[in-house]
């Protein structure tokens, strides 16, 4: 519905929606099946629920147990694959920690590193070829909440420390414009 929504904005003509919950993201690709702007991609492991999937614009479906090397390298190569065929003006990443090893709900086997180096990949590729990017938390089940929410922050603190230095830039120049004002 965000996605739908930023569409009626000037300058997004084309949406990408980067799922990497380890569940295939199948409400939203039922939801933009016919919305051509909107181009769905989930990478989810192949016998996580649902058991019927939907078809996503693309779809990459993982085996079982599945370890950082690995995982990382699928989702690099998915990630440039989309952005060359999508050209997005936006992208929405559900940064969905499920994929964690000890995730009770998921058949990956990711480190908590490899999930750190996944969304440092992810946002740092989205810098580097200058798109906007909206990031959501996904997944993630544990009975240890504050694991959990840790394990939650990581997309956060991966876009505050990639963004800290353009912030403070930001905030010189807010602090200019207020003395300006003065
Ligand atoms: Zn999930």
């Amino acid at each position: 519905m965000a996605a739908k929504a930023m569409l009626q904005q000037p300058g997004v003509e084309r949406v990408l929606v980067l799922d990497c919950d380890v569940h295939q993201g199948d409400g939203t690709a039922a939801i933009l099946a016919d919305c051509a702007a909107v181009f769905t991609c989930s990478i989810h492991c192949q016998k996580n629920f649902p058991v019927r999937k939907r078809q996503s614009d693309l779809d990459v479906a993982l085996p079982d147990g599945i370890e950082d090397k690995t995982y990382l390298d699928i989702v690099e190569q998915t990630l440039h694959q989309c952005l060359d065929i999508v050209q997005p003006d936006i992208v929405f990443f559900d940064a969905g920690v499920d994929v964690y090893r000890g995730d009770p709900l998921g058949r990956a086997s990711v480190s908590e590193q490899g999930i750190v180096q996944r969304e440092r990949l992810v946002l740092s590729t989205l810098k580097r070829r200058g798109i906007p990017v909206a990031t959501v938390i996904g997944g993630g089940y544990d009975d240890d909440r504050w694991q959990l929410a840790k394990r939650h922050a990581i997309v956060v603190e991966q876009a505050i420390a990639l963004h800290r230095a353009s912030w403070s830039v930001g905030a010189s120049l807010r602090q200019d414009a207020c003395a300006n004002i003065r």
